[in-house]
């Protein structure tokens, strides 16, 4: 029987790419979103992957989306949190409201996916989860304080949650992608990213796949000795 995985946040950019390696790989996947039904439809349509939709921020959405999926589908045996927002602005100028959707979502959506898809993993023996971090959750990043927190905590979360399913064959990870050519980073101003391109020492934004073929890795059987670990793929930036 194929694996099922659910991958937040698939329908477009890392989360795209994530659902294609895996289901490349063999893997039974399942997309979840948060609202953008349009994107969603093209990219069933395109791929044969079925989106659900769920703000995985939402606890209680969180676990009814994860027993759906269950039912319809299968058991998850993967979950890749890669859903994530991005509402910028220095302290001085950052609301409540943007610092708390931020952790919410983020972070908290990592919490809320794991309470629903880690029982399971652990009582059948055999589970992964790939947390999508960041290098700005690593270094910090001006203008960040929000996001910066929650993708620093995601590799905390990752640390812990790993020393709970390892004698479970449940591993957790996490990636911290560097800056990569998707929506989010099209929002970005050209000339901050031009700075941002000139600190990367392979010189370009990384691509989607690039990121994806590292989740694939560590969904693997034969990534089941790598637990608790952050692969950076970041074109050398920072060199972590
Ligand atoms: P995009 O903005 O391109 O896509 C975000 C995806 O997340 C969409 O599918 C969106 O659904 C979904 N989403 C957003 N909020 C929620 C929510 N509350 N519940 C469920 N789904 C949600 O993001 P990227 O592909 O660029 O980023 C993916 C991950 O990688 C994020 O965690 C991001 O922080 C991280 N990352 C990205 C980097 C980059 O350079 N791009 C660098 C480092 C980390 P919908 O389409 O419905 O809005």
């Amino acid at each position: 029987m194929a694996r099922v995985a659910i991958v937040t946040g698939g329908t477009r950019g890392i989360g795209k790419a994530i659902c294609l390696a895996l289901k490349e790989d063999g893997v039974t996947v399942v997309a979840n979103y948060a609202g953008n039904d349009e994107k969603a439809q093209a990219f069933t349509k395109e791929t044969g992957i079925p989106a659900y939709k769920w703000d995985v921020g939402d606890h209680e959405a969180a676990l009814a989306g994860c027993a759906k999926v269950a039912e319809d589908i299968g058991p998850i045996d993967i979950l890749v949190n890669n859903a994530g927002i991005t509402r910028d602005g220095t302290l001085m100028k950052l609301s409540f409201e943007d610092w708390d959707a931020v952790m919410r979502i983020n972070l908290g959506g990592c919490f809320n996916m794991a309470k629903a898809c880690f029982p399971g993993m652990r009582d059948r023996k055999w589970g992964r989860i790939v947390n999508i971090g960041s290098i700005n959750g690593q270094a910090g990043q001006y203008g960040q304080v929000n996001y910066a927190a929650a993708k620093s905590g995601i590799h905390g979360f990752t640390k812990a949650l790993a020393q709970e399913g390892a004698k479970f064959g449940v591993t957790v990870n996490a990636i911290a992608p560097g800056y990569i050519d998707t929506d989010m980073v099209a929002a970005v101003p050209e000339t901050v990213l031009q700075k941002i391109v000139s600190r990367i020492p392979i010189g370009r934004l990384g691509h989607a796949h690039e990121i994806a073929r590292g989740v694939a890795f560590l969904c693997a059987d034969d990534g089941a000795f790598v637990t608790g670990s952050t692969l950076s793929i970041n074109g050398g930036q920072h060199m972590y």
